[in-house]
This record gives structure tokens, sequence and C-alpha cells, in this order.
């Protein structure tokens, strides 16, 4: 007899989510978690001073808004207390020079924004819209769509139906191209260029890759058309919110629970209980532990996975808000890249590719207070600091300042690189350090030792290089969410569609899990003919 019908190893969102729509299709679920919180790479705590509640990891949720599990589970989640804040001053880039530009909420206040640095690049922003809105759900379609399937099928038919066989071509070729190339032909200013070509590193891409065109529009457009929201409270009201709904439902979820062996059957727990599954085993996991280390036989599938860039993150509570000089609404921006531009951002990528701090690194900086008040107390400021161009063995300094010892991120390395990231930032907010109250900085190593999936401290578990994601993704040789094992499914940043919160991969698994058998398929087609 089994005890669950499918038993989730991990609770990032994926696993969360997947859990969630079983139990909502009548499965009775159980989720195990290893470490003492659920939602992975979702979780709000006070890390600096009481009443600070800060992101620690994941804080921007366009892509749950937008995604597949939210259309299905939003009402309910809003039941147990989810609510979405959202503004209308969701990203803009600031220079050095001190200049700015902002992506609004319309195209209009777009094209106008963009016209302000260059006269027609207004009406490049409503081509963009032109061209891309037409095939919307083919773009967006790639991202949520099971790719080795016949709804990866249905989707290419449906693409060579609408633009014939040229047109088909002409799209998908269009769709591997780089920000860089897509960017320069598109605008002239390159405040336009600047004001995208950051958003790139949040797929885990850079400027000069390959695809990172397409995710740029993708980006611009989901932006413009959803804004930047965020739960009011908390990140974590996403993850406690679906929790609540799980155990509502009648499943199970567990926290400081190792799961060290799965197989079609179930899992075994490093405290040697045996957990049977009837239906499904789903592991929200990376890779190299799913075939390293959780199935019997299989290491070798694995064994080329390559991850990412690796990431460090720099909380700040503040006595008061910032106060940027320049344009008054930097102040009320929730998403500020402190950049040099296109070429800045591809410089630091490049540098910390080839094992370098950058010396001139992309600054993320999230400023949830423009949303919601109630992160901090009254009066007060707190900043989420994010920079995603950082080598996991450090050889050296591309500014030839500070010293690396041995390559490893001691917390001398990790302060020290803090402190010039806070410094760049001070220039920009003079009141910066004078207001500073504490600041908690987590390095690759932290994020790593946070969430087993954060290998290397990747914050995208796992490279996006072309080869590696799409239909490549996980591994070319077994893309996808099923395994070679029978009832064993792989879901979470690593597998298609990749990182984010927007639950794709949870959401894939259970369409495929509660989808009815071939037969009742079929005769439901002939009774509605
Ligand atoms: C610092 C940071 C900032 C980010 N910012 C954003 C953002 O603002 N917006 C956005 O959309 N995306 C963001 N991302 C990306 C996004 O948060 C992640 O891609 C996403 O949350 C990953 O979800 P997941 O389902 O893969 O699981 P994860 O969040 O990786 O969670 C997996 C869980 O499984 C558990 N687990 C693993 N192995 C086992 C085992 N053997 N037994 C039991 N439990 C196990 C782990 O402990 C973990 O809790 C960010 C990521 C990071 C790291």
């Amino acid at each position: 007899m089994a005890d669950h019908d499918a038993i989730i190893v991990g609770s990032g969102v994926n696993g969360l989510a997947c859990a969630a729509l079983l139990a909502r299709g009548g499965w009775n679920v159980c989720v195990l978690e290893r470490n003492d919180w659920f939602g992975g790479a979702i979780k709000t705590a006070e890390i600096t001073e009481p009443g600070f509640k800060h992101d620690v990891f994941s804080a921007w949720h366009p892509l749950w808004v937008g995604g597949p599990a939210h259309a299905q589970l939003g009402a309910d989640l809003a039941r147990h207390g989810l609510e979405y804040l959202n503004t209308d001053l969701p990203t803009g880039s600031l220079y050095p020079d001190g200049e700015s530009a902002f992506l609004l909420r319309t195209a209009a206040a777009n094209a106008e924004e963009l016209d302000r640095h260059h006269a027609g690049d207004g009406d490049a922003w409503r081509g963009l819209l032109d061209e891309f809105l037409p095939n919307a759900d083919l773009a967006f379609g790639i991202l949520g769509t099971e790719l080795w399937s016949r709804h990866g099928a249905a989707l290419g038919l449906k693409a060579l139906r609408r633009l014939g066989n040229r047109g088909a071509a002409e799209f998908t070729g269009r769709l591997l191209i780089s920000a860089r190339d897509w960017l320069e032909t598109a605008f002239a200013s390159e405040r336009a260029h600047g004001l995208l070509a950051p958003w790139v590193l949040h797929t885990g891409l850079g400027p000069d890759a390959a695809a990172s065109g397409y995710m740029a529009q993708v980006i611009a457009v989901a932006v413009q058309e959803g804004g930047m929201p965020i739960p009011r409270g908390g990140g974590a009201r996403l993850a406690d919110a679906l929790v609540a709904y799980i155990r509502e439902q009648g499943g199970t979820c567990t926290t400081g629970v190792h799961v060290e062996r799965v197989s079609s059957g179930g899992v075994r727990t490093a405290d040697g209980r045996r957990l049977l599954a009837g239906r499904a085993v789903i592991c929200n996991v990376t890779p190299t532990q799913l075939y390293g280390e959780l199935l019997d036989g299989l290491e070798h599938k694995a064994r080329r996975f390559r991850y990412g860039r690796s990431d460090m993150q720099i909380h700040f509570a503040l006595s008061e808000p910032p106060r940027w000089e320049g344009d008054e609404r930097l102040g009320r921006t929730a998403i500020v890249h402190l950049t040099p531009g296109l070429d800045g951002v591809s410089r630091a990528v490049n540098e910390a590719e080839r094992g370098l701090l950058p010396a001139e690194a992309t600054v993320v900086v999230g400023q949830p207070l423009t949303i919601d008040a109630s992160r901090a107390p009254d009066g007060r400021g707190l900043l989420w600091i994010q920079l995603q161009e950082l080598p996991w063995h450090v050889k050296g300094d591309a500014a030839g300042e500070l010293g690396v010892g041995d390559g490893t991120w001691t917390e001398e390395l990790r302060e020290r690189y803090a402190d010039r990231i806070q410094a760049r930032l001070a220039r920009h907010i003079p009141n910066l350090e004078s207001s500073i109250i504490a600041r908690t900085v987590l390095s690759p190593a932290d994020l790593w030792e946070a969430n087993v999936n954060l290998v290397h401290g990747d914050p995208y578990a796992g490279s996006l290089a072309l080869d590696q994601n799409f239909l490549w993704r996980p591994l070319p040789s077994q893309p996808g969410h099923r395994t070679p094992v029978d009832a064993v499914w792989h879901v979470g940043a690593s597998t298609h569609p990749g990182p984010g919160l927007g639950a794709g991969s949870g959401a894939l698994v259970a369409a495929q899990l509660l989808e009815p058998p071939l037969g009742k398929r079929i005769a439901a087609r002939f009774k509605r003919a």
C-alpha cells in the first residue's frame, strides 16, 4: 500500500506548485524539504534588524503572477492570505553620468521615455510591440510547453500554419538573436540598450549570448504588461499560501527531511525511513543530485551538466529611505540597474566568466518598500541588492584592487567586494552610508550552503547556454521532465523552462500527471464531436 499518490522531494516553487496542482486534482501528496523553511529560494526573514523583512533570495514575482500555476491556484491562494501589490515604475537604469532611463507600464509611456533619449526610438518600441504581440502566444508558448511532447509538436504546427514555412523559419531564427544584436539594430540610443541589457542577467544569460535578445524582448513586454508584483508582507507569503493550500487538500508538507534515495516506488530519507509513492516521485533538485546521488546507476548522465555564474546578495537596513541623486523617479522605482550600459554588462559578464571580480558590476538595486511599505518600520529604508556577474573560483580582480587569496569565497573577500559595491552606490545615494543600520551579505558560498540546488552560488541552478536551454534542458540526453526511471519526474530551475518563480516545470509535470489516459481523451473528443 502506497503512503501517498505522489512524493515531492524539495519545496521550491516548482515542487510546491506541482504538489498544490496535484492536490487540487484529488491526489494525496507529500512534500519533503531538507531545510527548515518551505520555498527554497523563497524566504522572507529579519536578517538585519528586527522589523526589517528581507526577501533573502528571490523577491520579484512577475513570473509567478503571469504563470500557469497562479492562473489555476490564484483564487485559492488569496484565501490563504496571498495578496499581490504592484507599481507603475517597475524598472530603470542609472548610468555613471547620473542620467537614467525607465521602462514603464504602457506602450505610450515607453515610447515617450525612449524618444526622450533619442527621437525615433519611441517608434522603434511601438514597432517591437507590433511585431511581438501578434505572435506573443508562440514566444511565451515556448516557455509554457513541454517541448518534447505532442504539445510541443502542436506549438510547432501552429507556428507553421500561421507563419508558413519561411515565416516560421524566420521566427525561429529571430529567437536566437543576442541582446546586443537586437538592441543595436532596434534602438539608436545607448540609454535604451542599457535599459534592457541588464535584464538578460535575470535569465542567466549575458547580452552576447544566443537567445538573449529573445529573452530581453519577452521580459520587456512582460514588465510593461505585468509590472513588478510582490506579495504584501514578503515573498514567503507565496510559499506559506501554497503549503496551507496543500494541507487544506489533505496533503502533507514536512521540513527537516533530507531525501537520499529515490526509485519509481518511493523515497528513502536520511533518517532511514521508506515512504512509498503510488503514482509518482517528483524531484525538485539539480541534475547532478538527481543522477549523481538520488537514483541508482545513472551517475554518468549529468556528468557534463554545467553551472552558471555565481551570485551575491546584499541586504541593507537603513534609518531613512535612500535619497537618489538625479531623476526623482529613481526613489520610486522597484528595480534600478546601476550600469555603464550594454558594453558594461557585456564586460562584467566576460570578466566573471574568466574568473575575475568585475571592475564595474551591474548592480541590481531592489526597493521593495516602493511597493510594500509593510516590509520595514515607518520612515526607514530597505534595499535588496543582487550581483549576478561573479565567478565561483576567483582568479583575480579586474579592478586590480582586491586580493583574492586562494580564490575561495571567504568572509573577508565577501565583505571587501560588498564594500566596493556599497561605495559605487553611495556615489548616487549620498545618504546611503550615513543611514546604514545593518548590512548582511550572502556570498556564492553562502547561497550554496543555504540551498543545495544553488550549486556554486548559481542562482539559476545550471548554465542557460543554448546547449542546456529550451529543447536541451536539463540535459541533451534527457530533455524535459521525465527521467529514465518510470514514475520519477524532474522539476525545478534546472529543467525547462528554467529558473524564475513562474513554476513552469511544476505546472507542466502536474498537467501531464493529471492528463486523462489516451483512451479517455479519444472518447471525450468523439463525445464533443
Ligand atoms: C538570490 C536569488 C534571487 C532570485 N531572484 C528572483 C526574483 O526576484 N524573481 C524570480 O522570478 N526569480 C528569482 N530567482 C530565481 C528563482 O528564485 C529560482 O529559479 C526558483 O525559486 C527556483 O525554484 P526551484 O523550484 O527550482 O527550487 P529551489 O528554490 O531551488 O528549491 C529547491 C528545494 O529543494 C530542497 N531539496 C533539494 N534536494 C533535496 C533533498 N534531497 N531532500 C529534500 N529537500 C531537497 C532544497 O532544500 C530547496 O529548498 C532568484 C534566485 C536566487 C537564488
